[in-house]
């Protein structure tokens, strides 16, 4: 049963204190990477607070890193620029052999080696994983990598990626989620080795790039698992990873909340605060509404995540209320601000943007809406 871990919260609190508006928005002027942000949160080990205590983390379970992730997002930062560490570390923790979780897992706990990328989306397959065409063929005793990826966020601040690759060729008939696998590629021997990062400019700041292997050698001691088997690696550590995204939403549903009452307090217009019209209160109470809904939604994935079950239903449903809720949030604070909403010194169209990705990454609400279509409903699978 989680609980609430309220020393936890504050401890993340006070940090996220110490990297207030002013810091944000210099970074997002620039799009430059929050390194110090993300070292001090390495430092005070709660990026490693999933991996097990034998390898040197917290060995705590899911609820604590939604906490951290949650709080993160409440205080105004951006847990963006390196949540992926603390999920994608999951797929090594399952399926990587006793060796590999000895040679990595130390050094990414001690914030030594950064697992923050995760190459699995490529620009023609989308969505649709089973059609990627990076290819990782094997040649005496390594892979050869030939193919590109879109939208690997981190690329440029992350020393190891988890490739997503095919190395049984397609064939009619079979399953195209087969001949998948899992490799890690150790991104500091390969940069102008075969792989090479492009940053992609986007509407926020979150250092996402597409990725180029031309040729690129990764030891075949690199494979994570059973050669074939990488989709089912990935799949089982999506639950996870769409908790973790909700709870960030819910942290920055609950920023936004936060922000329009206390403006909505202060603020007169027409002699009394603009919080006494209706206009104003209704929509900062719904999204208070839809925020606790999420949060509940949250509370039970991570409850049966951590009775062990697969709870692909909550995690998906959690992931779709919360990033709802916490876009509705952000738009609702924009409006109660009026035109100094659109004013970066606030910090409200900065969180605007990059909640707003949330709908789309790293599941569009889409693809959760067929989830349960087919999946719990027994709806026709519609693709
Ligand atoms: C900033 C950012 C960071 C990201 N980081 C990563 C990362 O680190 N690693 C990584 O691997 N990926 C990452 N992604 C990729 C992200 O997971 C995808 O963008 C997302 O899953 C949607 O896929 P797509 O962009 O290929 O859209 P497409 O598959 O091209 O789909 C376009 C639209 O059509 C809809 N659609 C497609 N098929 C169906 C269907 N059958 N039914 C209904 N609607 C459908 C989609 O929901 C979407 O709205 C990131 C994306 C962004 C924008």
């Amino acid at each position: 049963m989680p609980t609430d871990y309220e020393e936890l919260r504050d401890a993340v609190a006070r940090l996220c204190g110490q990297y207030q508006g002013a810091y944000w928005r210099a970074l997002d002027r620039d799009m430059a990477y929050p390194t110090e942000f993300v070292e001090a949160l390495t430092e005070a080990g709660w990026l490693s607070i999933l991996i097990p205590e034998n390898y040197g983390g917290a060995g705590l379970p899911l609820s604590a890193a939604a906490v951290v992730l949650e709080e993160i997002q409440a205080t105004g930062c951006n847990g963006g620029a390196c949540h992926a560490q603390m999920y994608t570390m999951g797929t090594l923790l399952r399926h990587g052999s006793d060796a590999q979780k000895a040679e990595y897992l130390p050094k990414i706990a001690s914030g030594d080696l950064r697992l923050q990328a995760f190459g699995v989306t490529e620009p023609t397959a989308g969505t649709d994983t089973g059609s990627l065409k990076t290819t990782a063929v094997r040649d005496g005793d390594d892979f050869v990598i030939n193919g590109q990826k879109i939208w690997t966020s981190r690329a440029d601040h992350s020393d190891l990626m988890l490739l997503l690759a095919r190395t049984t060729p397609l064939i009619e008939g079979m399953k195209k989620t087969m001949g998948l696998s899992v490799i890690l590629v150790d991104m500091r021997e390969a940069k102008d080795n075969g792989l090479t990062i492009r940053p992609i400019r986007t509407m926020m700041n979150h250092a996402t790039t597409e990725v180029f292997f031309d040729n690129l050698r990764v030891p075949v001691k690199n494979l994570i698992g059973e050669e074939g088997q990488g989709f089912k690696y990935i799949l089982t550590g999506m639950n996870a990873e769409r908790i973790l995204i909700a709870a960030e939403c819910v942290g920055d549903a609950k920023w936004f909340i936060e922000k329009a009452t206390i403006y909505a307090k202060e603020r007169e217009v027409f002699g009394r605060p603009i919080g006494q019209n209706q206009g104003i209160q209704f929509p900062i109470a719904k999204a208070f509404t839809n925020m606790r809904a999420a949060e509940l939604m949250v509370k039970e994935a991570l409850r049966l995540y951590e009775l062990g079950e697969n709870p692909g239903a909550e995690a998906n449903m959690a992931k779709m209320l919360a990033a709802d809720a916490s876009f509705e949030a952000a738009n609702m604070c924009i409006q109660t601000y009026g035109g100094f909403g659109f004013a970066e010194e606030f910090d409200i169209e900065r969180k605007f943007r990059e909640t707003r990705l949330y709908q789309t990454a790293p599941i569009s609400t889409n693809l959760i809406l067929s989830y349960l279509s087919e999946h719990v409903l027994g709806l026709p699978r519609s693709y």
